[in-house]
């Protein structure tokens, strides 16, 4: 590991005391603190209803099971963003349509996704990607007239908004995933969030077996007594949250706005420091959203490709400086490559942001001399290139 990590997560003496107490409890899964928890981030986002899991794939596996997404369905999605948003729409056999991103947000263009609806078009999967929210209205609303439902991987928008609602709010289902490097963590755990309560309860059985769920789901002779413990209503996964996990994600929820505050803070030093920065790009917040900081992610411009781009990340690791690609093309990996025949210039903005972009080290904890080492070893690497292009 670098000496300056690319991300660290925030775990104060709460959320250590939280887990102690669960562990002195006894319980360790299915009980009042999974349940609290559910209710932290639904009530957060404005849902009636929230289902913890135990990942943010496993929320999107389970949101588009819900839907009843399937086998010769297309659900139009990112080209650029973390894998799982694409990979959770093979799991259930549908086929992921990808449409090219707007360069300055880095979400999908509406525009593109409006073109690429089909009748074979079942949902709409959009990414608030680095915890943008930008054309989450937008996006809902042409869901809404097309008949589809918007499904927000919202794994990286937690605290964020777009026109004052808040993400996780605009899709029929939203999820939410904690891994460490999330706003908020619980190790590994993620919640679907959603108002719509049959698809709550599916999720909550699909979650556990496919068992009935405590309040029934009408179509079982064993629905509500005891013994509904064994009734299988349907396929179902282990997708469940232990009380360990939960107990911290309750104790990280409490410390929401402080965590999301220290991010802001350190968000807005970068900006200061690296806006007289020549050849960078910086990130781009446009009314009406509020971002969300999850990552800190500079572009070079298109002077540069991905060779000088790579070259300045293994100069960073070099001075063990924490630095990253973030996000190759998913069309792009071997995998999708292979079964799908993507090319390169498919995808032509998603592709060009792709392999310029650099994320670097960030965390609420991190102080001003840590920042000041940072952006010095990027200056450094940056004007090495310089040197090497004249
Ligand atoms: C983190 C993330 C997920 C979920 O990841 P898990 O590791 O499964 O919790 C999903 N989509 C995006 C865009 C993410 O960044």
């Amino acid at each position: 590991m670098s000496v300056i990590p690319l991300s660290k997560p925030d775990i104060g003496d709460a959320e250590i005391e939280a887990v102690t107490d669960t562990l002195r409890s006894g319980r360790l899964s299915i009980g009042p603190r999974q349940a609290r928890f559910e209710e932290l981030v639904a009530d957060r986002t404005g849902r009636r209803h929230g289902i913890a899991v135990s990942s943010g794939t496993a929320g999107l596996h389970l949101s588009l099971l819900a839907l009843g997404i399937g086998p010769g369905d297309e659900v139009i999605t990112t080209p650029f963003s973390f894998i799982a948003s694409a990979n959770c729409i093979l799991f259930v056999g549908a086929k992921p349509v990808f449409v090219d991103i707007d360069p300055r947000s880095l979400n999908m263009d509406p525009a593109l996704v409006e073109a690429a609806i089909t009748d074979k078009t079942k949902a709409i999967l959009a990414v608030e990607v680095f915890g943008n929210a930008a054309h989450m209205e937008k996006l809902a609303q042409i869901a809404q007239a097309h008949e589809i439902p918007l499904i927000e991987d919202a794994c990286e928008g937690l605290g964020g908004s777009h026109n004052g609602r808040p993400v996780g709010s605009h899709g029929r289902a939203a999820v939410f995933g904690f891994y460490p490097n999330k706003q908020i963590t619980t190790g590994e755990g993620g919640m679907i969030v959603t108002d719509d309560g049959r698809l709550a309860e599916f999720c909550r059985s699909t979650r556990n077996q496919g068992r009935a769920t405590m309040s029934g789901t009408g179509s079982s002779a064993y629905g509500n007594v005891s013994g509904s413990w064994l009734a299988h209503e349907r396929l179902g996964y282990n997708y469940r949250l232990s009380e360990i996990a939960a107990s911290l994600g309750c104790a990280q929820m409490e410390r929401l706005d402080q965590l999301l505050d220290a991010r802001r803070r350190i968000a807005n030093a970068y900006m200061q420091r690296l806006c007289d920065v020549e050849d960078l790009i910086l990130p781009t917040i446009d009314e009406p959203n509020h971002m969300s900081w999850f990552v800190f992610v500079v572009r070079l411009n298109d002077h540069y490709g991905h060779t000088e781009r790579d070259r300045i990340i293994e100069g960073m690791h070099r001075h063990e400086v924490g630095a990253s690609n973030y996000f190759p093309c998913i069309h792009l990996q071997p995998f999708y490559r292979e079964t799908f025949g993507h090319n390169k210039g498919d995808y032509p903005v998603a592709e060009s942001v792709s392999q310029r972009t650099i994320a670097l080290p960030f965390f609420g904890q991190m102080d001003d001399t840590t920042q000041e080492l940072v952006v010095q070893t990027l200056k450094v690497m940056i004007q090495r290139e310089q040197l090497l292009q004249r």
